[in-house]
């Protein structure tokens, strides 16, 4: 063997990459997922919280109607974006320190493509913004200013996000904690992420939120950071996240939880390991409420908290349920 070819191929088997027909695969990456016992589900959709019933009910219409998991998570997490009653999410979301509201959401397809926003302003559905970063720039993600103006550009409208009642209560909180850090606790947060296999069985994921009420201006959660709030591999599965997003960016929480289904793991046990890493990784738990839930090739959808209280919507073509996930600790 020539030196250069010699060279060349000790390279890349030291980095583990074999070609395969379809282009890449790393030797110590072969997928071990488990072959399930009865057929793939599919349709399926799940969704993070309460608010998920009704986002899924938009996502299942396409889902049924044979369209793609990706055109029913965008319509799906719409649904909850659009609600002004939802204060944590889209319009109607607790602002920030200085009572600006500001999004952040990213969406991923089953051929790995992905957009984001975040610290975006104005807008109602920043998924729809993130989507339109996907598919019609060089990029991922486009943040504040710039992702306004790129709405704009796209023809979203501009809307006022804060609602009476929403500022009502940040003026009251102003009136009593300014001074305080503002604490995450189960009570002002609560992303939708939402995660779907369609009738061909491919997966795609979208999560959206308003962020850590009276958080800091500027500050970015977990939720637009693809790998962090959402991360989809269409050989394995899909996850999203909620809760304190600094928890989740730590451990790259989503990426986490699809990297220990390829291991083998059920959606439930990643889910689990990932919330045990998180705890692990954290001397303080006081309020450190993150969930996961995630969705396996094989439509078998599972979710973890660290705390009590976190749920999750589930549908597929026998029912429509919130399912409480497990969880580490009482509140
Ligand atoms: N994960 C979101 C964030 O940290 C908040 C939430 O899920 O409640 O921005």
């Amino acid at each position: 063997m020539k030196r250069r070819t010699f060279l060349s191929s000790t390279a890349l088997a030291s980095l583990g990459v074999l070609f395969t027909r379809s282009g890449f695969a790393s030797s110590s990456e072969r997928n071990t997922i488990k072959q399930p016992s009865s057929p793939i589900k599919k349709p399926v959709v799940v969704s993070t919280w309460i608010h998920g019933m009704d986002a899924n009910k938009a996502a299942w219409s396409l889902l049924k109607a044979n369209k793609s998991a990706l055109d029913a998570v965008e319509q799906g997490v719409r649904v909850t974006e659009s609600d002004a009653t939802n204060r944590s999410v889209g319009l109607g979301g607790n602002p920030d320190r200085d009572g600006n509201v500001t999004l952040d959401a990213c969406i991923m397809n089953h051929e790995s493509e992905c957009g984001a926003v975040a610290c975006l302003q104005n807008i109602e559905n920043p998924i729809s913004v993130a989507r339109k970063v996907m598919e019609g720039t060089p990029h991922v993600m486009i943040v504040g200013k710039g992702a306004e103006e790129f709405a704009y550009e796209k023809g979203f409208p501009k809307k006022n996000l804060l609602t009476d009642e929403a500022k009502t209560a940040w003026e009251k909180w102003k009136a009593t904690e300014e001074l305080k850090k503002p604490e995450i606790n189960h009570e002002n947060h609560d992303t939708i992420g939402m995660l779907a296999i369609d009738e061909d069985g491919n997966l795609s994921g979208a999560c959206t939120t308003s962020g850590w009420a009276y958080k800091l201006p500027g500050r970015v959660g977990d939720s637009p950071i693809i790998g962090a709030g959402l991360f989809v591999d269409n050989e394995i599965g899909a996850a999203c996240a909620t809760g304190m997003g600094e928890a989740v960016i730590r451990i790259a929480g989503s990426h986490t939880v699809v990297e220990l289904m390829r291991q083998g793991k059920t959606p439930n046990e990643a889910c689990k390991l990932a919330v045990e890493r998180i705890i692990a990784k954290h001397k303080d738990l006081k309020g450190l409420q993150v969930g996961f839930l995630a969705l396996n090739k094989n439509g078998e959808a599972g979710g973890y908290s660290t705390y009590a209280g976190f749920n999750y919507a589930y549908t597929d073509n026998a029912k429509a349920e919130l399912i409480d996930a497990g969880y580490e600790m009482e509140w």
